[in-house]
């Protein structure tokens, strides 16, 4: 896949960073009467009706109060009911800053599922700061140190009314429409106001490649979440509130656009891979270098959280096992006995780490890793070794654009200058 120069995505599509909306923040912004949108990292929004406040999402717990700051500026109603679109720790943790003083605690709807969702966090708080550590670019020793860490857990104020696939609600006579769509995660929600005709998302929406292939988390659902989308796109939203980035207000045509391309999308990957996968069941790393993502300028679509080349992983495991399909990796060699075995051969790791930095010169970058990756397994105790195997994967990482990618690279290179490869 391209290796070119990071260049942000919005200058790749000839967009300002006000139209490249994956960056939004802000709000209060009115996008149906008495509805009204805000994002910091993460949106909410707030449909105001005659019985109280009935809100999507909530935001990060550290943020619920800056979000709920800005609703406040146009609302002092109670909160009637809260529809979290999923467990994640930015849509389902800050509401307690939401409520007004005195006020009864507010309905909590969410899917079925979330509740296993936040056992699971319970189950794997550590490697959850690690593996969040490694996205956000960091390594272990520094999650342990950060809030994340204490996040992972169920939040303060649960969900109280859980559903399992549509839900239909009236609030001071306004009706809401909730619609259960495995997406980012299995517990995933979208919502639909059809009489003030507004659609929101949740992350099902991002302005981005959808989240749909993260390396280190649980199972994606591109299938399913490309069907959400045409089902979201068949309603002529007039206004979306998107989990992630920028509201679209009244524009009816371009939010159908946005949410039919990112289905095409992702029915693309999930084709080809299934394709590829039919195909004698080819080993893992084939398929990804088979299959070509559709190319698209649309801004809505570009690398900039998450990759084609994940989502393609991701399909992988969702139809298959983990296994790679080459036979030696079915019941492995430790790393390090494989790494100093290949040392030996090249002259020592020195000679490896060289090799790789020559073909890293050559600009193949992919290839220079795996060589790195076995010259730290070899030798983690020599400083030398370390911090030409940092320097390798701080220039990888220059050369990503998205996210995940740039940051787990980011993330290499700081284990390396600690003396180990992830452990
Ligand atoms: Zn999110």
């Amino acid at each position: 896949m391209d290796q070119s120069p990071m260049t942000p995505f919005y200058e790749m599509a000839g967009k300002s960073p006000e139209e490249a909306k994956f960056f939004w923040s802000g709000g209060p912004v009115e996008v149906a009467p008495r509805t009204w949108f805000q994002s910091w990292l993460s949106g909410v929004t707030a449909f105001e009706t005659d019985a109280g406040l009935v809100l999507v999402d909530s935001g990060l717990r550290q943020l619920g109060a800056k979000l709920a700051g800005m609703l406040r500026q146009r609302t002092n109603a109670p909160v009637h009911s809260v529809i979290f679109t999923q467990g994640h720790i930015d849509h389902a943790f800050g509401l307690k800053d939401f409520l007004v003083p005195g006020q009864a605690r507010p309905r909590i709807i969410a899917h079925r599922a979330m509740p296993e969702r936040f056992q699971r966090y319970e189950l794997t708080q550590r490697f959850n700061a690690a593996i969040n550590a490694r996205q956000f670019g960091g390594s272990v020793s520094r999650a342990e140190t950060t809030e994340e860490f204490n996040n992972f857990r169920t939040p303060e104020l649960p969900p109280d009314t859980l559903y399992e696939d549509r839900l239909a609600l009236s609030v001071g006579g306004v009706r809401f429409e909730i619609h259960h769509c495995r997406g980012e995660t299995d517990d995933h929600s979208w919502v639909w106001c059809p009489e003030r005709r507004v659609l929101c998302p949740g992350d099902l929406f991002i302005w981005g490649v959808p989240n749909a292939g993260n390396p280190q988390k649980v199972q994606r659902y591109p299938r399913d979440w490309a069907l959400g989308l045409r089902r979201m796109a068949a309603l002529e939203p007039r206004s979306l509130c998107p989990g992630h980035g920028g509201p679209v207000v009244d524009n009816p045509t371009l939010i159908r656009r946005m949410l039919l391309e990112t289905a095409d999308y992702l029915d693309s990957l999930v084709a080809q891979t299934l394709a590829a996968l039919n195909d004698s069941a080819p080993p893992h790393v084939d398929i990804v270098h088979r299959v070509a993502p559709p190319k698209t300028e649309a801004p809505w679509l570009q690398p900039v959280y998450d990759e084609a080349e994940f989502i393609i992983r991701n399909i992988i495991r969702h139809y298959g096992g983990w296994w790679s399909g080459r036979p030696s990796e079915l019941k492995p060699a430790t790393r390090s006995a494989l790494a100093r075995e290949i040392a030996e051969l090249a002259g020592g790791a020195a000679a490896l780490l060289r090799r790789a930095e020559t073909r890293a010169a050559a600009g193949d970058l992919r290839l220079a890793c795996h060589l790195a990756d076995y010259a730290l397994e070899a030798a983690a105790e020599d400083p030398a070794i370390c911090s030409g195997v940092a320097a390798l994967y701080d220039r990888r990482a220059e050369r990503e654009t998205s996210l995940m990618a740039r940051n787990i690279f980011r993330s290499a290179a700081a284990y390396a200058r600690e003396g180990r490869a992830f452990a």
